[in-house]
């Protein structure tokens, strides 16, 4: 097998020719593009903000039908700017990344009270607006505008190492910054939106990371790695970050049908969601879990809790455990950070403890 290692062949961008390698591409973009429900021959630069934010770290089939959602209960900006925000949590839950979900409300509201109801449609303007980073300004920039932005996503970055032969790591700052310089090289003074999203598509139906389809690439005669025999290798395997494990305590406790939330903290890990009262297992004993998470005025009228079947969730970088009890009290007043929900409620839960209730 070839190897990255024992072919020292210089990454050759003076090798292609570009004018060629954009009229290849957008001949079969023509011809081949996906029908997503975010692409338009008019784009609207609101939808096309919105599919961008959702479609970080997230795949389409996930994204379409919360795009659609959204869309149709905040049909422009100027909703969504005017929704509570946990609304927006609530119909954002069961995406994760929920840090997500803060930044498209603070941005609609920025472009709602600032800036008149319109995106900005520079890169340098967009990448004012909360979450939005270099890759989603040049997307929004060029899909929705034409602006002849670069973009350089997971897709596109294999794609391009590819076609132009870089070897080195994709995580090393210096190869980012070459990908992201032939990455402007290459992008056309027309069509700017229509050739990003070709290599979107490109990268994510053809030049796919374990078996690229060679044989029906535009690029398949000039491609470098292609030629060389070298695609099992470019770009070169990732070193998967193994996730840590975070055992927790968790309590459904009931109460005529109603089942008792907490609300978390504004920042960090699921910030601003509801859960089920929980905490880090550490060896704690039911009744110290009890003492620590849980208002006084619960424990006083709670009846004795039973263990439930454990549950297991995976985040990105985490591995969650739940041990779970499961008990029931009075329905008395609670303090503020708490809440008595029913299963209808739409309270933004993040999917893991929408598991745990299903289990119990
Ligand atoms: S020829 Fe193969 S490796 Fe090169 S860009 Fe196309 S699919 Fe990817």
């Amino acid at each position: 097998m070839a190897t990255a290692q024992n072919r020292k062949q210089k990454s050759a961008p003076g090798e292609i020719d570009i004018p060629q390698l954009r009229r290849r591409l957008l001949r079969w973009y023509d011809r081949n593009r996906r029908d997503l429900p975010w692409r338009s021959d008019n784009p609207d630069p609101y939808a096309v903000w919105l599919s961008e934010m959702m479609l970080q770290q997230t795949q389409t089939a996930t994204v379409a039908p919360y795009y659609a959602a959204f869309l149709q209960a905040y049909p422009d900006v100027f909703a969504l700017a005017a929704a509570p925000r946990g609304d927006v949590l609530a119909m954002w839950a069961g995406q994760g990344y929920y840090r997500r979900a803060h930044n498209l409300h603070d941005t609609a509201k920025i472009v709602a009270e600032e800036l008149d109801g319109v995106f900005p449609n520079t890169v340098d303007g967009l990448m004012k607006l909360p979450g939005v980073g270099r890759y989603s300004a040049g997307a929004i920039a060029s899909i929705a505008y034409d602006v002849c932005a670069p973009i350089l996503d997971g897709n596109v970055k294999r794609v391009l190492s590819r076609v132009f032969a870089i070897e080195q790591s994709q995580s090393d700052p210096q190869t980012i910054a070459t990908l992201w310089g032939i990455s402007g090289k290459i992008i056309p003074r027309k069509r700017c939106g229509d050739f990003n999203q070709a290599m979107m598509d490109l990268g994510a139906t053809v030049c796919t990371p374990k078996v690229p389809k060679c044989d029906t690439c535009p690029f398949k005669k000039i491609c470098i790695a292609n030629n060389r025999g070298l695609t099992d290798v470019i770009p070169p395997a990732r070193q998967r970050r193994i996730p840590t494990r975070l055992d927790l305590t968790a309590l459904v406790v009931e109460a005529n049908g109603y089942v008792l939330l907490h609300r978390r903290a504004d920042s960090g890990l699921w910030a601003g969601m509801w859960e089920l009262p929980n905490v880090e297992a550490n060896g704690k004993s039911i009744d110290d879990v009890c003492e620590a998470i849980l208002p006084a005025t619960i424990r006083k009228s709670l009846g004795k809790l039973s263990k439930s079947r454990g549950v297991q969730h995976q985040l990105t970088h985490r591995s969650v455990r739940f041990k779970v009890f499961r008990g029931s009290c009075k329905k008395v007043r609670l303090p503020k950070t708490f809440q008595w929900a029913r299963a209808d409620d739409t309270l933004p839960l993040p999917k893991a403890f929408q598991k745990v209730l299903s289990a119990v």
